[in-house]
């Protein structure tokens, strides 16, 4: 691949002067052309090189962007440039850093803003130095709070983005977010406990704290039991195909997976007036935690998991991995994507197909929403991405048969208040809804490049009507497929 993007510039033209205001662009021209300069053009440009000479020029790349997403996942640092960065990372353990050579760029402004945009909450990077190592060499230094596995890959140009070079920091001990979950529920405790019967999560909790830790590779088998003292603690393994729970005050939780679209590197779609997808759809899904987190169904306390809480992008077999390993009920992908025309409107549900789409919008819906990883930014790398995307290929008619009961309950009260795009579920191969033993269904709450559309997804009110209604449709499917009874084990 070339160093350099194209420009689209002729050399000894009007754009060539104003390359001359622009580095960068004359950097870029002259990387694709000089083979081919006449002695004529040559002098000009030569000429204007020596007028650049007194600017400062750097004859890398020049850095277009620097941005740091921390979350508690790992937190990303991503130098966009206009040309490849080749770099060389060591990591240093103690205290824990990572120190990586930039090939081809000068230290720049941008590149001192990286020390400026680290906040001081981030869970891993304590601080960012910054130094001209050598000629067109950069030092950068990441101190870290934690010890962490880091990764560095470059991206490829795409969308609206030039080359990224990206750096992963992973904590070195992955987060359960089973446990993530219990947390939360511990922060969340109302004002008057209830009482150890009607609190499976303390249950949970409290034959955590006593049983003896367990090597990492084991399978581990977690119970959320209706009592603490009716199970053991190494309890039994899951069982499959068991009759719905019984009506009754006790039991089990039940896990609902949101799942945010979009996030961190990827905006998703963004509205005429500059809304950004990534920020409505976890308004909407933090809305409907807020409601599934004070609801019971049948005296069984529900609870939402985020597949990611905060803006930070996360790919899409990792979404699908995280419902899995809380062993959700029931899998929600949240979006509010953008048509060709601004004319397209309404709300629409979405549940996998086995055998191509089920409409022309369909398939474009999900080819849209399955490039998010390559506009977030997916170490392709990585086995383990490759493996669990194998994995997810294994979806079920019986999984399709309950997402189109699920979407369709949904997209039922949506309809209620909202316009809808198609009457029915839609059905295309979304990769984010292939786990293939939880109903899952995408929501595209409205069209984002619909003015009217967007103005109203920007709106707190109709945020919460959104909420309000998924809720109903969920509670609606529930009531004629209550969830199934079973222990939930650790993955
Ligand atoms: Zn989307």
């Amino acid at each position: 691949m070339s160093k350099f993007q194209p420009f689209g510039l002729s050399l000894a033209s009007p754009e060539l002067v104003e390359a001359a205001k622009s580095p960068r662009a004359l950097r870029q021209t002259q990387g694709k052309r000089t083979g081919m300069l006449s002695r004529r053009e040559a002098l000009q440009f030569g000429s204007l090189i020596l007028l650049l000479a007194f600017t400062d020029i750097a004859w890398g790349a020049t850095i277009l962007g620097v941005r740091v997403w921390p979350a508690p996942d790992y937190t990303r640092v991503t130098i966009e440039s206009d040309g490849l960065l080749k770099a060389k990372q060591f990591f240093v353990t103690s205290p824990p850093r990572l120190a990586v050579d930039i090939e081809g760029i000068e230290l720049s402004p941008q590149l001192k803003e990286l020390v400026g945009s680290v906040k001081s909450d981030d869970p891993f990077i304590s601080g960012i130095r910054v130094g001209q190592n050598a000629p067109g060499v950069v030092r950068l230094v990441i101190d870290l709070k934690q010890s962490a596995l880091p990764q560095v890959f470059n991206l490829p140009p795409i969308a609206a983005y030039q080359h990224r070079l990206v750096f992963d920091l992973y904590p070195t001990e992955v987060i359960d977010p089973l446990q993530a979950l219990i947390a939360e529920k511990e922060r969340d405790k109302p004002a008057s406990p209830p009482t150890p019967r009607n609190d499976p999560l303390g249950d949970l909790i409290a034959q955590q704290s006593t049983r003896p830790t367990t090597s990492s590779t084991s399978n581990t088998t977690k119970t959320i039991a209706p009592r603490a003292d009716s199970m053991p603690a190494n309890a039994t393994k899951r069982i499959e195909n068991t009759p719905p729970i019984p009506p009754t005050n006790t039991d089990r939780l039940i896990i609902i997976a949101l799942d945010p679209g979009h996030g961190g590197e990827d905006p998703g779609a963004i509205g005429p007036a500059g809304t950004r997808e990534k920020d409505i759809t976890l308004k909407v899904a933090q809305k409907l935690r807020e409601r599934i987190n004070a609801t019971t169904l049948k005296g069984n306390p529900m609870r939402a998991f985020l597949t990611r809480d905060g803006d930070f992008f996360v790919p899409l077999h990792v979404r699908v991995q995280k419902a899995q390993r809380v062993q959700a009920d029931l899998f929600i992908s949240i979006h509010a994507d953008a048509f060709t025309v601004p004319t397209a409107r309404g709300a629409s549900v979405f549940a996998l197909s086995q055998s191509g789409a089920t409409s022309a919008t369909a398939r474009y819906m999900a080819q849209k929403e399955n490039s998010a990883d390559a506009v977030g930014g997916i170490n392709v790398q990585t086995k383990d991405a490759q493996v669990q995307r194998a994995l997810l290929d294994m979806s079920t008619t019986a999984q399709i048969n309950d997402s189109l009961k699920l979407g369709s309950n949904v997209l039922g009260e949506i309809g209620s208040f909202a316009k809808l795009h198609k009457p029915k579920v839609e059905q295309a191969g979304f990769a984010v809804l292939k786990a293939p033993d939880i109903p899952s269904v995408l929501i595209e709450t409205a069209f984002i490049s619909n003015p009217e559309e967007e103005q109203k997804l920007r709106d707190e009110a109709y945020q919460d009507q959104l909420a309000d209604g998924i809720m109903r449709g969920l509670l609606r499917y529930f009531a004629k497929n209550p969830p199934l009874a079973r222990t939930r084990t650790r993955s």
